[in-house]
């Protein structure tokens, strides 16, 4: 007979489908604890990358193994240039020839690139098994390991084949963060800024007042969380335009990555530099006053307040001329009001040209 214990969730994202836990365990000992208390510990492919596998793949198996349960491992290269069909095949191949059947789960360990293609292939092979999400980076554990949202990028584009794809749960533990190395928590911190700014007045000020002491990240995780899935539960699938509110910044970010080349300039500091340039668009359109606090929040997180060299303003209004949402010369936007508050905008894509050639 299974034993069943009580694990303790944080919260659910309560989706109409689906109820997904968010659970945050202090140490990741209790993850295969989280595994039996939701019957997933038959048989588990840990997903992940190398570098991680080292540092906490194989300590997680062996508390797996400990508890009985049947694990193996696969491993895809880091970075964003392994999300593609080829990894994918590779977890594939690791499903078969590890015995995982219907009844299986699938274990994401890692950070977006990770939880992506692992979300990816629990939702095709075999049409679909369940899979749980580790989270280990800051970005991952405040953004991408909530929604749903899983696939590859093709040689076409980024994130061009995928689904969504419901995890059972999410597994979110502290404790990794302290081998996490700091670019990447400044990589999270970017899009901790951005829940603060368009939803989040608590949070915000909690950044502002505590910039310089040693973070609260459970407190911090958690805000950005139930923020996410506070949209997510609106507009699980994207069909109403309420999820677009998580993109706040992103229109400048993504516009300046693609300037850069994807070099120089990771997601996070490129959305820290977004939501500077999207507050003075606020300020504009819908009189937002505290762009200077965003400013001075933004560079006592050491996140930038101005552009990489190297990369034009030139470059980057190509480079937001060629965005695909982009409608009869408009672009819709949320934008705060004020800390906190957001609101609908549809923005003539000329208007946001003319800003990002004037400095921040
Ligand atoms: P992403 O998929 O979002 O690009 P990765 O999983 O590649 O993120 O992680 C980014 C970098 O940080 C990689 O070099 C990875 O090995 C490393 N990394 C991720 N999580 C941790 C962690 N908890 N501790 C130490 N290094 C980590
Ligand atoms: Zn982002």
């Amino acid at each position: 007979m299974t034993k069943t214990f009580a694990i303790k969730k944080t919260f659910t994202v309560n989706l109409a489908h689906k109820k997904i836990p968010v659970v945050m365990g202090k140490s990741f000992g209790k993850f295969a604890r989280a595994l039996e208390a939701f019957a997933l510990s038959e048989k588990v492919l840990v997903v992940t990358n190398p570098a991680i596998r080292k540092i906490y793949g194989d300590g997680l198996a062996k508390s797996l193994r400990a508890k009985g349960i049947a694990v193996s491992l696969a491993e895809i290269p880091a970075g964003e240039k392994s999300k593609n069909l080829r990894a994918l095949e590779t977890i594939y191949s690791r499903c078969v020839a590890s015995g995982l059947d219907r009844g299986s789960v699938i274990a994401a360990l890692g950070g977006g690139v990770v939880g992506d293609i692992a979300g990816f292939a629990a939702a095709t092979i075999y049409r679909g098994i369940r899979y749980v999400q580790i989270p280990t980076t800051l970005l991952a554990m405040v953004d991408s390991s909530v929604g749903g949202k899983v696939g590859v990028d093709l040689k076409e584009g980024k994130n061009l084949a995928g689904v969504f794809y419901q995890p059972e749960f999410i597994y979110v533990c502290e404790e990794f963060l302290k081998t996490l190395p700091a670019q990447e928590i400044k990589n999270g911190l970017g899009e901790v800024v951005k829940y603060g700014v368009i939803s989040d007045k608590r949070l915000f000020e909690y950044l502002e007042n505590s910039a310089n002491s040693r973070p609260k990240w459970r407190f911090i995780i958690e805000r950005c969380l139930r923020a996410k899935a506070a949209v997510v539960e609106k507009d699980e699938r994207e069909t109403k335009g309420l999820r677009e509110i998580l993109n706040f910044g992103h229109t400048y970010a993504h516009a300046l990555e693609k300037a850069a080349a994807y070099k120089n300039v990771s997601h996070g500091e490129a959305v820290a530099l977004g939501v500077l340039k999207e507050c003075f668009l606020a300020e504009r359109l819908c009189g937002f006053k505290d762009t200077d606090r965003v400013r001075n929040l933004l560079a006592a997180l050491g996140l930038p307040t101005s552009p990489p060299s190297g990369v034009t303003s030139r470059a980057i209004v190509q480079a937001i001329s060629a965005d695909k949402k982009i409608r009869s010369g408009r672009i819709s936007l949320f934008l705060p009001s004020s800390i906190g508050r957001a609101v609908f905008m549809k923005v003539p894509i000329e208007e946001i040209k003319a800003l990002i050639a004037e400095s921040f």
